[in-house]
């Protein structure tokens, strides 16, 4: 890329970022609770999508069905006494659930180890996660209450990836879960401790097949219109949601505001996506766009970017936002740019609309700025949600009541929409993607190493690693040759090299199963296809299992040297290309 011909109108670009329209937007969406479906959220959809069509932006407002579920009230008694409750979406239904209550503290394994919860409720420390709900059901409890923290944090309990299907529609939670607050947690520990540990919880979630809108805009890009970066953030709410996703919504439309006088300057099409069903549908508007525009994805999307819970008051750590690999230098460059710290990164979890990985898409942030870490709870739950565990999380209002304008910092926001801005402006004007694949590849590669020390002589990763060598080595040469290209046909085989690049590398280090199904909401391994190996380490020849898990481990080798043999034959070809 030549920094100087783009530095100089980027600064002058990031200079038009506007405080007050910033708050205005936020202020305007964020009027209403945005509930996934409903006539509130269709209206703040209008006022996004009228907004940009002001700009000259146009906009496609679609309307899709999808699995939403919509918590409504419940009701929960320990040792008779009432207790404020809430409850949430995908948990059961249920009408007057009575059982003995028993205290599971964090619900891992080894908390389960000690304790009979079949036929019981658990009463669980921190957020109502899908992971805690799952474990306790597998345990055998019936219901689930969770002590949260000060206030009670609204959950989504599934881990099933957007509107289910057939295959998976058995994996939605089958238990009534309510959440309680620290001070309440507290009494309902007492009356454990008296011996008190008769509970009943009924529960109203109003869970179904609801329409809800997407809406898309695009501003075109003047050399290459079909390649595009997806730029993405929810509208749908929990509560007012000021800061999530209001501030992220606004950031999106100064983003096309500045963006859309400016087109004659960008090479690609920015892109932008505003989804439902994120909050009450396990992202089930971004899975429908995938699905949907399948190829498109896979074919043309150099980047998907995504934007949540920005501009906070206090939210000052910019260091630890979740980045692939090949997007970290991106990033890293424009934060300290823009705020001058240096960007470490977090691997991405399965979470915040990042349903494009099976498309090969590269992917850059779900939030971006984070609180400074502390010990309140909430702030501890959050970071060990979300990220790396070394920073605040998005605040104590956080799916709460108390998201509302006062938690916004304007200077913040500011920022954040900079950096925002900036990424976008880069990605979209750059000769070349900004797509470091051999980061990706270097990435790949300590993730196999990991695998093959972890199967010591169990099983053999060392086909892999040397299809990993051959790639690198490509990419080394091709890097050489990116120093030097200076022609417009060259930078177009490069790029389409990169591209397709992504479509192996992403999927390799990143999806589980199928590229054309959704991996569950669940923490997975780095090149999860051979997470297979963390059970044969656990199993001996003696048993059949043992067998059974090498053939399927051999079958996933089978899919990871191909894709890697592809890759490489795809770098070489180019390089041929270039050489002539
Ligand atoms: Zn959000």
């Amino acid at each position: 890329m030549n920094q100087w011909q783009t530095l100089i109108p980027e600064e002058h670009l990031l200079l038009q970022v506007n405080k007050s329209k910033l708050m205005e937007f936020t202020q305007t969406i964020s009027k209403e609770v945005r509930l996934s479906g409903s006539e509130e959220e269709l209206r703040a959809f209008h006022y996004v999508k009228e907004t940009l069509e002001e700009m000259g932006v146009e906009t496609q407002l679609h309307f899709h069905q999808a699995y939403i579920s919509l918590p409504v009230k419940s009701h929960l008694t320990v040792a008779d006494q009432p207790i404020p409750s809430i409850t949430h979406s995908m948990g059961q239904s249920v009408n007057h659930l009575e059982a003995e209550l028993v205290y599971a503290a964090s619900g891992t394994a080894q908390d389960y180890q000690r304790l009979e919860v079949v036929g019981k409720i658990v009463l669980l420390d921190g957020l109502a996660t899908p992971i805690a709900v799952k474990t306790a059901e597998e345990q055998g409890a019936i219901g689930a209450v969770f002590i949260n923290a000060s206030y009670t944090h609204e959950m989504i309990v599934s881990t099933v990836w957007g509107t289910p299907t057939l295959e998976n529609k058995g994996l939605l939670p089958s238990i009534p879960v309510v959440s309680v607050t620290i001070e309440t947690g507290a009494v309902i520990k007492n009356y454990l401790a008296e011996g008190k540990s008769i509970c009943t919880i009924s529960t109203v979630v109003e869970t179904g097949i609801r329409t809800i809108p997407t809406l898309i805009a695009d501003i075109k890009g003047q050399a290459e219109p079909d390649k595009f970066v997806l730029f993405s953030g929810h509208i749908d709410s929990w509560h007012y949601g000021a800061m999530d996703n209001g501030t992220a919504n606004a950031a999106m439309l100064e983003v096309a505001r500045i963006l859309s006088t400016q087109r004659s300057q960008l090479k690609r099409t920015l892109r932008l996506a505003f989804w439902s069903g994120h909050s009450h549908g396990r992202y089930a508007g971004s899975a429908w766009y995938c699905d949907t525009h399948w190829e498109d994805l896979r074919e043309n999307c150099l980047l998907h970017l995504n934007i949540d819970s920005v501009g906070a008051m206090d939210a000052t750590v910019l260091t630890e936002a979740n980045t692939m690999r090949e997007t970290r230098k991106l990033a890293n460059d424009v934060i300290s740019l823009v705020a001058d710290q240096e960007f470490t990164g977090s691997r991405f979890g399965r979470s915040g609309d990042q349903s494009f990985w099976g498309t090969g898409t590269p992917s850059l942030f779900m939030g971006l700025s984070e609180q400074e870490p502390s010990e309140d709870p909430a702030a501890k739950a959050f970071s060990q949600l979300f990220g790396s565990g070394k920073s605040g999380g998005f605040g104590w209002w956080w799916h709460t009541t108390e998201d509302t304008m006062d938690k916004i910092d304007p200077e913040l926001l500011e920022r954040d929409c900079k950096i925002y801005l900036s990424i976008v402006w880069r990605s979209l004007t750059s000769p070349l993607y900004p797509i470091d694949q051999l980061e990706a590849i270097a990435d790949i590669e300590g993730s196999v190493q990991k695998w093959q020390v972890k199967a010591g002589n169990r099983f053999d990763l060392s086909s892999t690693l040397a299809r990993i060598e051959s790639v690198k080595a490509s990419l080394l040469e091709l890097k050489d040759e990116m120093k030097i290209a200076v022609k417009e046909e060259k930078v177009t085989l490069i790029n389409h090299c990169l591209l397709e690049l992504s479509s192996y590398l992403v999927p390799l280090n990143y999806v589980k199963g199928s590229i054309y199904e959704h991996d569950l909401a669940l923490k997975q391994p780095a090149v999860p296809k051979f997470s297979d190996l963390e059970l044969l380490v656990q199993t001996t020849p003696d048993q059949p299992e043992y067998y059974f898990l090498l053939t399927s481990l051999q079958r996933k080798r089978n899919e990871v040297n191909y894709a890697l043999k592809q890759a490489n034959r795809l770098v070489q070809e180019t390089l041929r290309c270039l050489q002539k």
